[in-house]
């Protein structure tokens, strides 16, 4: 991890995680993977509720409903497809359990909506 770099939108840092089975395969270093997996070891979520490919097509993304870090993993990397994660939001959020979301921008648009 580097120290914080101030920027005029902000603060900036960089960080990436240890494991190489994480690190290597994720998006762009693991970070959000890292940090999904410790949330949920660390029960201070519930779960993660995150993206992974969909099992009938590899060209969609599904939501990933995970409550152990290695179900996190299981959504790891980029799906560069359609992905629409907040279909069965509505169920997830009547659980009224704490959770963590990791979506795109327009998904985290959504949910705040
Ligand atoms: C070459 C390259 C260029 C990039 N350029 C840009 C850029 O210009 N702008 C930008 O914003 N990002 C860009 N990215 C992506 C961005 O760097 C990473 O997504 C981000 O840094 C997270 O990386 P990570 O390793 O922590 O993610 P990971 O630990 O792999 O976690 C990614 C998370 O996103 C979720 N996810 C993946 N796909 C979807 C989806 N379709 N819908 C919802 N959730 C999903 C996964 O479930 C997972 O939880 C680029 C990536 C690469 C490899």
């Amino acid at each position: 991890m580097t120290a914080p770099q101030s920027t005029p939108t902000g603060v900036c840092s960089a960080a990436s995680p240890p494991d190489g089975a994480i690190r290597v395969p994720a998006a762009s270093g693991g970070v959000l993977t890292a940090l999904g997996r410790y949330l949920v070891e660390s029960r201070r979520v519930a779960f993660v509720h995150n993206a992974r490919f969909s099992d009938d097509d590899k060209t969609f993304g599904v939501a990933n409903v995970a409550d152990d870090p290695d179900k996190v993993a299981n959504g790891m990397g980029s799906i560069y497809g359609p992905s629409p994660v907040l279909t069965d939001i509505r169920t997830v959020l009547e659980l009224g359990e704490p959770f963590a979301f990791i979506g795109k921008p327009c998904d985290i648009s959504a949910l705040r909506a």
